[in-house]
């Protein structure tokens, strides 16, 4: 496979954008390799700037589950685009977008858009703090919650792939409020709690662990964290950008029968433009400025093509069995991955839950940061590098989850399983 006219680009990128691209894990640097520079994506299949197409396991990291440019999608911006992109006033839209949330995500009773869910995470815990009068937060190694300081503590994904989960440029007064847990570790909590108390406004989590690679809750674990949340007054926050309208229409929280008092949300609710939402109770999401004291804005937060772009995806999840058959596909596409990976006598630790899935590079079960961090990432830069070559676009990272979508037919899969299968024997 050709990948000249990417590698220039890359190349010509780097003299103006620092490392060549807008977000890091984009630049394929862990895995040793040069970004793909994409022209265009159709349902399951991305295309570069080679003329390649690739089989699309990323969907733009999480929000493409109704497949690339679905024509319905498409139309809907393109109609609500004549109207004008953003007026800075309310729109009927956000009415719209804000009452399917609600109906859905069985925490959120009122809910706030904004941008991205790094802003989402942000709000959150501002209004938690708001709410609470607290200052300390509390979240696991290997969560990822977007890169605001006081976040950017033990984080997951790129922070994780690059080697910097604690960065340089957060001051460590700020940091210092944020407690860090063990993922799946009731235990770790209580003790932070206990030499905490009466200090911890929130306690915020992914449900569904996903930047880490893929990691389930074990049973127990989140209603544990609900259990010492309710009894210490702690705001327990479900951070849902990835998994939310994801694992289920109701999120982690409907899969695992857990409601969380508050609860983040980006990605597929913005169809593929840039959004996020956090929401919850009434009682705490009435303090959010102008009803209360808590302040908060953004002038493009409710943009009506995002906004657009979430209702017609929604609608398309609403679709009888949608999620039925995406757990079909998903089960078939891990589970034949991970017997390829058998077969060919390197054995992988494969978790999923619903259209998230992971392979892991370890013979150990992986359950929390330090078993994902134990994982061969040598190894996995080699298998992403031959998948690549087989037409089979992975994330750059061991760290990542794979996403499934609609648009993933048995054709896709079984291509997927065979080049899985090669590139094992390869290893
Ligand atoms: N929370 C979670 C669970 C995420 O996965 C991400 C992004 N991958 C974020 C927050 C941050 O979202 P954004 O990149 O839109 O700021």
């Amino acid at each position: 496979m050709n990948f000249s006219r990417s590698t220039s680009l890359f190349q010509k990128a780097q003299q103006s954008i620092p490392g060549g691209v807008n977000s890091p894990v984009r630049a394929f640097r862990s895995v040793g390799a040069d970004p793909l520079f994409i022209t265009k994506a159709a349902g399951p299949r991305i295309f570069d700037e080679d003329g390649n197409s690739f089989i699309d396991y990323v969907g733009s990291w999480g929000p493409m589950i109704v497949g690339h440019c679905h024509p319905k999608v498409v139309e809907a911006i393109k109609k609500t685009a004549e109207s004008g992109c953003s007026f800075g006033a309310p729109t009927e839209l956000e009415i719209t977008l804000a009452e399917m949330v609600i109906a859905a995500v069985p925490s959120i009773e009122m809910v706030r858009m904004v941008s991205s869910g790094t802003e989402a995470t942000m709000s959150a815990i501002r209004l938690a703090r708001g709410y609470t009068g607290r200052d300390n937060i509390l979240k696991f190694s290997g969560c990822y919650h977007g890169h605001s300081d006081a976040l950017l503590v033990k984080a997951g994904s790129g922070a994780a792939t690059f080697g910097v989960p604690d960065s340089p440029g957060v001051p460590a007064d700020f940091a210092r409020h944020t407690l860090t847990a063990r993922y799946n570790d009731l235990d770790s909590v209580r003790e932070l709690v206990a030499a905490n108390q009466g200090t911890v406004a929130c306690i915020i989590v992914e449900p569904v662990a996903g930047n880490m690679g893929t990691v389930p809750p074990n049973p127990g674990f989140l209603e544990g964290l609900r259990e010492i949340c309710t009894q210490e007054g702690i705001v327990l926050i479900f951070d849902e950008v990835m998994s939310g309208f994801r694992v289920a229409y109701g999120g982690a929280q409907e899969v695992y029968g857990v409601t969380p008092d508050m609860t983040t949300l980006g990605k597929i609710i913005g169809g593929g433009l840039p959004v996020g939402a956090f929401g919850g109770k009434k009682e705490i999401m009435s303090l959010l400025s102008p009803a209360g004291g808590v302040y908060q804005a953004g002038t493009l937060s409710g943009n009506p093509l995002a906004m657009t772009a979430g209702i017609e995806t929604l609608k398309l999840l609403q679709a009888p069995g949608f999620y039925q058959q995406l757990e079909e596909k998903s089960k078939a596409l891990a589970e034949g991955i991970a017997k390829a990976a058998k077969d060919a006598g390197f054995p992988i630790y494969s978790t999923r839950v619903g259209s998230m899935f992971c392979a892991f590079f370890s013979k150990n079960p992986v359950y929390d940061w330090d078993t994902a961090a134990a994982c061969d990432t040598q190894a996995f830069a080699k298998y992403f590098k031959a998948m690549l070559q087989e037409g089979i676009y992975l994330a750059p990272s061991q760290f990542e989850t794979a996403f499934v979508g609609a648009t993933h037919g048995d054709q896709e899969i079984e291509a997927t399983i065979a080049a899985a299968a090669k590139c094992f024997k390869g290893l």
